[in-house]
């Protein structure tokens, strides 16, 4: 029996967000698209003429950012009133015209910040005493220059620019391979029948329950990759050395000093966090043996770290007591808080149930100026609470910064950006933890912050480690041969998983299915992210008012400072280790409840 997908005319008002809040009709849409466009001309008369003093930089600044402003509505509308129902041709339509402004806008404007760079900092100072406007943005003028050390010449950057679209070819063809020309066959599942086996369904079979099939479907998929590594190992050596080449030209010390550049992060953050979670490696060693035990194997194969160690556990649950129980879960976070969140529930931000050719998943989303959207595919799941809590977190952070930072800082950065979401899992789970007496439920919840350890802390940071051993070698003169890859790997999932998990051939050619190590130095920030979020939310429990203020202090900051700084404000100080022993310490206590069950 299947239940037919209402289509979209069909779901109650109250379930849907109020997108009107944000364009009120698509004729306004049209005006203001066709306004904009003709305006993009305003700028050329700035161009080349930044250095013609502050009261013109100034003007410059807020002319891009008023105009930026109105952008972002109109490519959030076109993007979202897509995603209600992407066969809809109209939005389509809407959403392409949104993309293609972007690329005009950005076009318009690129001449901005180059030419500020080469003001320098003398005269960027000079400007802002003249001109106290200017305050405003003086930490976006200093991120500016801070990076304008690294750019060359423009002739060289004209070189550098076309190398750029040579370089990224390593990326294009591997997601080639791997997405469009890698087959991986039929496997049986647990019914004895044949089913394809694809990289979307790759994950979800390793997390049966029936062995035959995650062996299988483990064996199979890599067959693929084995049977291509030469070239795989090829790709990748080629991305690394792309790197390598880039932040030699650029004149910084290694590709990851460049990497972190970026957000302006130090390297102690990326070698503290590799440091301390392996002083404390025996956590993981600990749950690969509570595994092996709870599924009680003789040998621990690695296609056994997926499949949940509990019963699955199915209660319903109805949007309505997801939010009762997310609200009372936040309690901690204070009476603001849950004031807001209630308006969330109430006044159109989110849109709840799936409807016919609506976009899938979840996100939160929106743009400055008006409230936070999300798009939810809510399914009475018990899984779905999570994802309540989750997208709230972002679009709780999303408020407060915009009610707080004017427009140019009115993002966090991706170093930021899921400690909102993970603050409020968190706390759900311990809430959930505190009120049941079922047994199942309690292993359940155990095992699923378990897992969260073992993929976003664990799991991460030893593809971190990875990437800082094939760039070092790089960097140093030693060749990245697929010998050498497989022996990287097949040691760090020794020493990652320990001694009672089997280290089977097959995963030695792991990194060759990572999609993520052609966006070098980037996933270390899921971990360090994860690490600042369970810090939080252990200071948040303990329910120590200015802690729990700071916690909102770092919610209300966006990008008006550089990362790190916002985290110190708010107590947490990334680079020492202190945040990530505290969430390895919240680790062994779960561990610990675990096994006691
Ligand atoms: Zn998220």
């Amino acid at each position: 029996m299947s239940i037919k997908i209402k289509k979209r005319s069909e779901i109650d008002k109250q379930y849907k967000w109020h997108i009107d809040d944000l364009v009120k009709t698509d004729a306004i849409w049209e005006n203001q698209y066709t306004e904009i466009l003709k305006n993009l001309e305003t700028f050329s008369k700035f161009k080349d003429n930044l250095n013609k003093g502050a009261e013109n930089l100034l003007k410059c600044l807020e002319t891009r950012d008023l105009m930026s402003e109105i952008i972002d509505k109109l490519y959030v509308y076109a993007q979202m009133k897509f995603h209600e129902d992407t066969t809809n041709d109209f939005y389509q339509g809407l959403s392409n015209k949104s993309d293609s402004l972007i690329v005009n806008f950005s076009s318009a404007i690129s001449f901005i910040e180059p030419e500020i760079i080469s003001l320098g900092q003398d005269t960027i100072k000079k400007y802002i005493e003249s001109c106290p406007e200017l305050k405003l943005y003086e930490h976006y003028f200093d991120n500016l220059i801070r990076q304008g050390e690294h750019i060359l010449s423009p002739d060289q950057e004209q070189i550098l620019a076309n190398v750029q679209e040579i370089a990224a070819s390593s990326s294009n063809i591997y997601s080639m391979l791997n997405d469009a020309d890698m087959k991986f066959g039929l496997i049986k599942d647990e019914n004895q029948e044949d089913v394809e086996l694809t990289q979307g369904r790759y994950i979800s079979f390793l997390q049966s329950s029936d062995r035959k099939v995650r062996q299988e479907a483990f064996n199979k998929y890599y067959e693929q990759y084995i049977s291509k590594k030469y070239t795989l190992s090829a790709i990748y050596s080629s991305s690394v050395k792309s790197d390598v080449f880039f932040a030699k030209t650029r004149n910084y010390k290694t590709s990851l000093e460049q990497a972190l550049s970026t957000y302006n992060i130090p390297i102690d953050i990326y070698t503290n966090l590799i440091s301390t979670v392996n002083e404390n490696l025996h956590l993981m060693h600990k749950y690969i043996s509570i595994r092996k035990k709870a599924l009680g194997v003789e040998e621990l194969h690695m296609y056994d770290l997926y499949t949940p160690i509990v019963k699955n556990y199915n209660q319903k649950v109805s949007y309505d007591e997801a939010k009762k129980t997310v609200l009372e879960a936040l309690s901690p976070l204070g009476e603001d808080y849950i004031q807001i969140l209630e308006k969330a529930f109430n006044s159109g931000w989110i849109d709840v149930y799936e409807n016919e050719g609506k976009h899938s998943g979840a996100y939160s989303w929106g743009a400055y100026g008006t409230h936070p959207f999300v798009l939810l595919n809510f399914d009475n799941k018990f899984g779905d609470m999570f994802t309540l809590a989750h997208e709230m977190g972002h679009a709780m952070h999303s408020y407060y910064t915009w009610d707080n930072q004017p427009f140019i800082y009115a993002n966090y950065t991706i170093f930021l950006a899921e400690i909102a979401s993970t603050v409020n899992e968190t706390l759900l789970i311990n809430y959930l933890l505190k009120q049941t007496t079922i047994p199942e439920k309690t292993k359940y919840l155990l095992n699923y912050f378990m897992e969260q350890f073992r993929g976003t802390l664990f799991r991460q940071t030893m593809f971190a480690e990875f990437e800082m051993i094939t760039h070092d070698m790089v960097e140093n003169g030693t060749p990245l041969t697929l010998e050498l890859l497989n022996n990287i790997y097949h040691d760090l999932n020794a020493k990652y998983y320990g001694p009672d998990v089997i280290i089977d051939k097959e995963i030695d050619y792991e990194w060759a299915r990572i999609p993520h190590f052609y966006t070098a130095f980037y996933v270390y920030q899921y971990a360090t992210g994860y690490s600042a979020a369970i810090s939080f939310s252990k200071k948040i429990l303990e329910n120590n008012t200015s802690d729990i203020e700071k916690y909102k202090n770092f919610l209300k900051s966006g990008s008006k400072k550089y990362s790190i700084d916002i985290l110190k404000d708010a107590g947490l100080d990334m680079t020492t280790k202190e945040p990530i022993q505290n969430a390895l310490s919240v680790f062994e206590d779960i561990l610990n409840k675990f096994e006691k069950l």
